[in-house]
């Protein structure tokens, strides 16, 4: 899931957060048929991985399915007491602490409720992992396609993954308001719900039609008469974000930092977990301005504006 641009931002292409292994050939809108002289798998339990016939059946019920806002607010909530009860590293809607484990649970818990359980199973006969990630600095959640045998049409892995690092940034020391998805979230465990759900629809997109965007009709229909989702990016804070408005430190800026008990004096030039400071030094590497730097990476709060 991608990140909102804000005001003022110069536009970045966009990129394929989805199936970026994926090649782009494959169009079909609907599973293929199954092969002649093969035995059909009962509709219900998937006897083997992409079983036609079973998401045929599947991609029927997402093509047309929609909840009413009361009953998704419900479900919704159940899976947040529900999240939150079981798990061991969860101490609160703003926890500090969040394991694969919760992440797996939640996705369980909205196949259960949502799609009667049946997107996991499918999902599950082909590989399914789950993962965070303290490295994605920008996009708040990703679903990656692999095929291990490099054709679309050959075995598949999917792996769903959810940024740690935003969801930490986000609630502790800006304080605006948080979009995800279009839906107003009010703590880290809501806005996690909210990327978990957007990741789900890539899930199911994959799944069923092995393609998918969610800057497309067919993603935005699923997420909106599912999740009731009304945009496709979010808003989480970044650490760039962070830096601009809690140590009024923005790219470009010259600071000083402590360094092996010398002060070194240097100029911000990427911000991601830390900020990248180039520091003239003639045995330094060649930039493109033709000067000489090393690079070093400052946590912002060792960061001094200068
Ligand atoms: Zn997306």
């Amino acid at each position: 899931m991608a990140r909102k641009r804000r005001a003022g931002e110069t536009p970045r292409p966009t990129s394929k957060v989805t199936g970026s292994q994926a090649a782009r050939t494959d169009v079909t809108t609907a599973p293929r048929k199954a092969a002649a002289g093969r035995p059909p798998a009962t509709v219900d339990n998937p006897t083997r991985p992409r079983d036609p016939q079973y998401l045929g059946s599947l991609a029927g019920e997402v093509a047309l399915r929609k909840f009413a806002t009361a009953e998704r607010d419900r479900m919704r909530r159940q899976i947040y007491d529900q999240v939150l009860m079981t798990s061991r590293s969860l101490d609160g809607p703003n926890f500090t602490k969040v394991s694969v484990g919760d992440l797996s649970r939640m996705i369980r818990l909205y196949d259960d409720l949502f799609f009667g359980g049946k997107v996991l199973k499918a999902a599950e006969a082909e590989g399914l992992s789950f993962q965070l990630s303290s490295r994605m600095t920008s996009v708040g959640g990703k679903l990656v396609t692999q095929y291990p045998s490099g054709s679309v049409d050959g075995p598949r892995k999917f792996e769903l993954v959810l940024s740690s690092t935003l969801l930490f940034q986000t609630f502790e020391d800006v304080s605006r308001s948080i979009e995800v998805a279009g839906c107003l979230c009010r703590n880290r465990l809501e806005a996690m719900q909210r990327v978990a759900e957007h990741e789900f629809v890539h899930l199911t997109e994959m799944l069923i039609w092995n393609d998918g965007n969610c800057n497309e009709a067919r993603f935005q229909s699923i997420a909106g008469r599912y999740f009731g989702h009304t945009d496709y990016q979010h808003n989480l804070i970044t650490q760039r974000e962070r830096a601009a408005v809690k140590f009024n430190i923005r790219v470009g800026d010259n600071v000083a930092f402590a360094h092996d008990g010398h002060n070194l004096r240097g100029r911000v030039n990427r911000i991601t977990r830390r900020a990248t400071v180039l520091v003239p030094n003639p045995k330094g590497q060649r930039f493109s301005d033709g000067h000489r730097y090393v690079k070093y990476y400052v946590p912002l709060e060792a960061l001094k504006k200068c």
